[in-house]
């Protein structure tokens, strides 16, 4: 046993929601590679099956879910299926979120549900739900953000800031609860990554966006991966409440 096996998530069941793009994608695949069954959930069948194209010409096998996670009855479905398909679940990544950038006096009802249904109240529901087929112990991984910890700046975006404060502290509230369950739930904070989320792009942000941070870059989400293997795997085995950030720098200054 050296200390890379630690890493390994060899014989384990993993879902991750959200993901047929972006963060979630680069997460399936890593899971994956470090050797779990992987299972997603997402909306667009069609997105789901180009990435499961993708995914089988890189030799991975995985099992795609549709489901909007904003409804309660095709969440908890999903989740079953999930389980069902994988024989059981160790690891859950509570990944698929939404964000709008829009002034505090402008924000609509609906985006702020949105936002919130998502968020916040899925990464619960997906959580309980999943934790109860975590019969002998799991991992519970949240993507929370950098903007649970700052404000991000030029962009107004309080649902969403707010919504990954909520997801930090439900991260701590779930971990301390279910430890004698064996179940540990920790977070990570991104910062900026490329994805269709996030235009990192647009030249009236770079000089906040990019400037600003330390490493003076964004983010691809295969840099933000390898942390969510370690929060899954045993080699963070005394983690747990835990909120890992990774942003370069940007949260120093
Ligand atoms: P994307 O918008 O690129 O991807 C979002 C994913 O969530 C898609 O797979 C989408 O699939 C799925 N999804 C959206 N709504 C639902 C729903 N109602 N039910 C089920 N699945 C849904 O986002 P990112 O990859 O950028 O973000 C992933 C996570 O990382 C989010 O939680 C985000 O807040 C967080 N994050 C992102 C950062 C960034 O800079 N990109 C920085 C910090 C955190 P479909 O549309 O098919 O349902």
């Amino acid at each position: 046993m050296t200390v890379l096996d630690l890493f390994s998530l060899s014989g384990r069941k993993a879902l991750v929601t959200g993901g047929n793009r972006g963060l979630g994608k680069a997460f399936v695949r890593a899971i994956a590679e470090a050797g779990a069954e992987v299972a997603f959930i997402a909306r667009d069948s069609a997105q789901s099956a180009v990435a499961l194209e993708d995914f089988e010409a890189a030799g991975i096998h995985v099992t795609a879910i549709q489901a909007d996670l904003t409804s309660d009855a095709e969440l908890h479905r999903a989740i079953d299926e999930a389980a069902d398909a994988l024989g059981g679940l160790d690891i859950l990544v509570n990944n698929a979120g939404a964000c709008f950038h829009r002034d505090a006096d402008e924000v609509p009802d609906s985006e702020w549900d949105t936002v919130f249904d998502l968020n916040v109240k899925a990464v619960f529901k997906s959580s309980v739900a999943a934790a109860r087929h975590m019969t002998g112990g799991g991992s519970i991984v949240n993507i929370g953000s950098m903007s649970g910890l700052i404000v991000n700046r030029p962009q107004n975006q309080p649902a969403y800031n707010a919504s990954k404060a909520a997801v930090h502290h439900l991260t701590k509230s779930l971990a301390q609860e279910w430890a004698p369950r064996n179940i540990r739930v920790n977070a990570v904070a991104p910062g900026y990554v490329e994805t269709e989320m996030t235009p990192v792009h647009r030249e009236d942000y770079l000089r906040y966006w990019v400037q600003d941070a330390p490493q003076k870059r964004f983010a691809q989400p295969e840099e933000i991966a390898p942390s969510v293997v370690f929060l899954a795997s045993d080699a963070s085995a005394f983690m747990t409440g835990s909120i890992l950030v990774i942003d370069g720098g940007y949260t120093i200054w």
